[in-house]
C-alpha cells in the first residue's frame, strides 16, 4: 500500500512538473518571436487574478490525469506494452492514431460541454476570455475527469507503450498550450488562409474563447468542417491577426453560454 501510494505520489509529481516546464517552454518560446512571425491576437492582457485561477486548476487536472493513468494501469484496465515488442514505425502510427482518436473525443465531449446541462462544469475553462498558456488545463475537475478518461478508448484503438503514452502527453500539453497561447503562430499562405489548413490555428481556439460557440476542435480542423461548426468569421479573424490587426473580445456575453444566450455569428448549429 505504502509502494502504491509513493509510486502515485511520484507519478503524480512528474505529470505536474511535466505541465509547469512545458507551459513554460512554450511561453517563453512564444514570446521572444518576432512580432511579424507571431502577432498577437487580442489586444488586452489577462489579469494577475485569471493566471492564479489557472495555475491552481491546472494542478488540480495534472494531478486527475496522473490518476486516472494510476487507477487504469493497476485495475488493468490498460496494460502498455514494452517499448521493444513493436517496430519503431508502429508507435509512429500508435501515437498519429492517439492525436486524432483524442481530437475525435474532444471534439464531441467538448461539443457535450456546451449542452445546457453541461455548461455549468465547462464554463470555468471559458472564464479566461484572454486565454494564455495556463488555460491549457485551467479545467473544472469533471472536465479533467472526461478529458483524462480518454485513456479508456485510446487503449482500444492502438497499442499503447509508455514512452508512446510521454510522447502523446508532451505533444498534448505543448499544442494545447499554443492553442492558448494569445499569439498567431502559424503561417499563412498566398490567399491570407492558413497554410495547414487541416490544422487548427491559434486564432481558431482564441475565436472559441472569445465567443463561445463553434471552433470545438483541437489540433485538427477537420470535424468542425464536417459537422459545419467552424465560425464564419474565423478566416477573417486569422487574416487580420496574421496582419497585427488584433481580434477584440466581444463586450457582450459568450454566444456558447447556453443559459444566457446572444445572437450567434457561427455558421454551424449550437449543439
Ligand atoms: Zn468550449
Ligand atoms: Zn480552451
Amino acid at each position: 500500500m505504502g509502494d502504491d501510494l509513493s509510486y502515485w505520489a511520484r507519478g503524480t509529481a512528474l505529470a505536474v512538473a511535466r505541465y509547469a516546464v512545458i507551459v513554460a517552454t512554450v511561453g517563453v518560446l512564444i514570446s521572444v518571436l518576432p512580432r511579424t512571425v507571431a502577432p498577437r491576437i487580442q489586444p488586452r492582457s489577462p489579469r494577475p487574478a485569471q493566471l492564479r485561477r489557472e495555475a491552481i486548476s491546472s494542478i488540480v487536472s495534472a494531478v486527475i490525469f496522473s490518476s486516472i493513468l494510476y487507477v487504469s494501469v493497476m485495475a488493468h484496465l490498460i496494460s502498455p506494452q514494452p517499448f521493444e515488442s513493436l517496430p519503431i514505425w508502429r508507435w509512429a502510427v500508435a501515437l498519429l492514431v492517439l492525436l486524432i482518436g483524442h481530437d475525435t473525443w474532444f471534439y464531441w465531449t467538448h461539443r457535450l460541454l456546451h449542452t445546457r446541462a453541461f455548461w455549468p462544469i465547462h464554463q470555468l475553462h471559458h472564464q479566461s476570455r484572454t486565454p494564455t498558456v495556463l488555460t491549457a488545463y485551467a479545467f473544472h475537475p469533471l472536465e479533467a475527469l472526461v478529458n483524462g478518461a480518454f485513456i479508456l478508448p485510446a487503449s482500444l484503438i492502438t497499442p499503447l507503450s509508455y514512452p508512446v503514452l510521454v510522447a502523446f502527453m508532451v505533444t498534448m500539453i505543448a499544442r494545447n498550450a499554443m492553442a492558448h497561447g494569445g499569439r498567431e503562430v502559424f503561417p499563412a499562405g498566398r490567399d491570407g488562409h492558413p497554410r495547414l489548413g487541416w490544422m487548427t490555428t491559434v486564432t481558431h481556439h482564441d475565436l472559441h474563447h472569445q465567443r463561445g460557440a463553434g471552433n470545438y476542435g483541437l489540433y485538427f480542423s477537420f470535424w468542425d468542417r464536417i459537422m459545419g461548426t467552424e465560425r464564419a468569421d474565423y478566416l477573417d479573424a486569422y487574416r487580420r491577426a496574421r496582419n497585427g490587426a488584433s481580434v477584440g473580445v466581444s463586450p457582450q456575453p459568450i454566444e456558447g453560454d447556453p443559459v444566457a444566450e446572444t445572437p450567434a455569428a457561427h455558421s454551424g448549429q449550437r449543439p
